[in-house]
């Protein structure tokens, strides 16, 4: 008899499972909040102050200076915005970690 874990989704800052006490919204994705950081200025941020640019957040100053006020104004190949949305591939082995991951800023 199947029994299947409940699906829990990934955070794209450290690629461990992000369970609901702890998870943030930003870019559509959840994210720990310790690891939903500004890729630039390194400030936490929140779901209101989050801007994303090809699966990085940044906060919406660091965002502005490196992107510019059109945000996406640079590049523009074809083809540099097909994302594959694939949930891994649904037969890893769970990375199930015992070590608490106590890595509280201050
Ligand atoms: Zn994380
Ligand atoms: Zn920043």
């Amino acid at each position: 008899m199947p029994w299947k874990p409940p699906v829990v989704e990934k955070c794209p800052g450290c690629n461990k499972a992000v369970y609901a006490a702890e998870e943030r919204l930003a870019a559509g994705k959840k994210w720990h909040k310790q690891c939903l950081k500004c890729g630039m200025c390194n400030k936490y941020l929140d779901s209101t102050t989050t801007s994303e640019h090809e699966g990085k957040v940044y906060c919406r100053q660091c965002h502005g200076r490196k992107f510019g006020p059109k945000g996406y104004g640079f590049g523009g190949g074809a083809g540099a915005l097909s994302m594959d949305t694939g949930k891994q591939f649904g037969n890893e082995a769970s990375e199930m970690s015992n070590v608490p991951s106590d890595a509280a800023p201050q």
